[in-house]
């Protein structure tokens, strides 16, 4: 939780999958959020921290929503439900695992007496829900790159609204990949990971992909399993949600399929359809924290379909560095098909998708959302079965493309509208290695001692 990214590059998993039985999911039928969270990450959790402190915490996390069900579920049509995951401090899904992660590492640091430098990169939603959780906290400097431009105002206001003194917003000069390169790349040079303590909250880190598990449960719980088989369709950007729902599906929860929901940026569809996972360039589209081309997660994926081969997955992670594409083999990728299918939902569609639900039934989605929602369209379903889409955002973090598909604006929630308010601060730095190296050096307060 801690270390973020593990020392070789790769990505933390754990050893193995803890299972519930058909009866431990039944029985989260009804339980408050907080309590089922609490159930199901303990398993992860062991005892690294006693019980009880350990259900305090997930308690706090998911007081600070504004909704008393925190993962509310929403009808949409006859078989469709939106699973609401923004009713948190920044309204996107990110505050679910953030608000967690930042007491965890509160915690952690307070007991060993240590501080750590935080450096992450946000295509949007991260950066915020991060900022937000970390600020304030006195063991924890937080350096938060965002692509120069590439953000929605909202989105960027929700980082720059933030001034307490630790949290650091960085807008680099280029784009979602290049502050994710910028990030791997000072993780990669240990001496300075060592020399500043860095840590990583992006996507990567496992503990929030622990968080993210809980609401499939929750969701498919509510909806009738483990009696009834759900699938839900999750728009995907990092693949951290998603590879969630299959850790879901891993720990016994049933699901039929996953959808993997993508815009323009669609290296996934296109891998599901040709076994070649080949990034293009980032197109910037409407749905900002989704373009993405470099899906950090999906390593994590590769390594189970490749059955725990760490050795083929780190082949095939040089392969992308190299050549810059992988080849997967074919039970890897028949592996995957078994589980996920792939939609690409262009621009034009999700705006017909935010005015059609918009119209017909008054629900106002958010961009994202609504690319969750057209895929899911694509998807038959057996006449009993439940398709559950993630509704990633509130629509009021995307007026404009809102406004414009469906002809009104959405209501700004009252936090939301102190921030846009607020006077902004925020850096602009060239995409730099050296030049960002320098800057944390200078103003993080985590520097190690020098050994006496
Ligand atoms: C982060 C984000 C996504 C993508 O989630 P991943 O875990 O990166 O796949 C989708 N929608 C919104 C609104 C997000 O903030």
């Amino acid at each position: 939780m801690l270390a973020g990214l593990a020392r070789d590059g790769g990505l933390y998993v754990p050893k193995s999958w803890p299972q519930f039985a058909p009866d431990d999911i039944a029985a989260f039928a009804g339980l408050p959020y907080e309590e089922a969270a609490y159930r199901v990450m303990r398993e992860f959790v062991g005892d690294d921290i006693g019980d009880q402190e350990f259900a305090r915490i997930v308690r706090d996390a998911y007081r600070t929503f504004d909704h008393p069900d925190v993962a509310p579920l929403t009808k949409i049509g006859s078989q469709t439900w939106i699973l609401e995951l923004f009713h948190g401090p920044t309204l996107a899904f990110k505050d679910i695992a953030m608000q967690l992660l930042a007491r965890l590492m509160d915690r952690a640091l307070a007991r060993r007496g240590e501080r750590v430098t935080i450096v992450g990169a946000t295509s949007g939603d991260t950066g915020g829900a991060a900022v937000e959780a970390f600020a304030g906290r006195e063991a924890i400097d937080i350096f938060i790159l965002h692509p120069h431009g590439r953000v929605s105002d909202v989105q960027r206001r929700q980082m720059t609204c933030i001034t307490e003194a630790n949290v650091h917003n960085i807008a680099i000069e280029g784009t979602f990949d290049d502050c994710q390169a910028l990030v791997k790349a000072l993780f990669n040079d240990l001496a300075l990971r060592d020399r500043l303590s860095l840590a990583a909250v992006n996507s990567i880190n496992w503990a929030r992909i622990m968080a993210q598990t809980v609401y499939y449960f929750t969701a498919a719980v509510a909806l009738g399993a483990p009696d009834r088989a759900v699938s839900f369709s999750v728009p995907t950007g990092n693949f951290g949600d998603i590879f969630a729902s299959y850790v879901a599906a891993r720990m016994g929860l049933p699901v039929s399929r996953l959808v993997i929901a993508t815009n323009e940026n669609d290296i996934l569809a296109r891998t599901l359809a040709s076994g070649h996972y080949q990034p293009k360039s980032v197109i910037a589209t409407t749905s900002p924290s989704m373009d993405i081309q470099v899906s950090s997660n999906f390593e994590r994926l590769l390594f189970e379909v490749s059955e725990r081969n760490g050795g083929r997955v780190q082949s095939m992670m040089e392969d992308l560095g190299e050549s810059g594409a992988i080849e997967l083999a074919p039970a890897e990728l028949q592996r995957i098909r078994a589980q996920f299918v792939g939609h690409r939902i262009d621009q034009d569609e999700t705006a017909q998708t935010i005015k059609r639900l918009c119209e017909e039934i008054d629900y106002i989605a958010d961009p994202h959302t609504a690319v969750g929602v057209a895929a899911a369209v694509q998807e038959e379903l057996e006449p009993d079965a439940a398709m559950v889409v993630l509704g990633t955002a509130h629509p009021a973090k995307f007026p404009d493309a809102v406004a414009s598909a469906c002809g009104k604006a959405p209501n700004v929630p009252v936090r939301l509208a102190r921030c846009l308010q607020a006077e902004e601060r925020y850096e602009v730095l060239p995409n730099d290695l050296a030049g960002l190296a320098d800057y944390l050096t200078q103003r993080t307060r985590a520097i190690a001692e020098p050994q006496s």
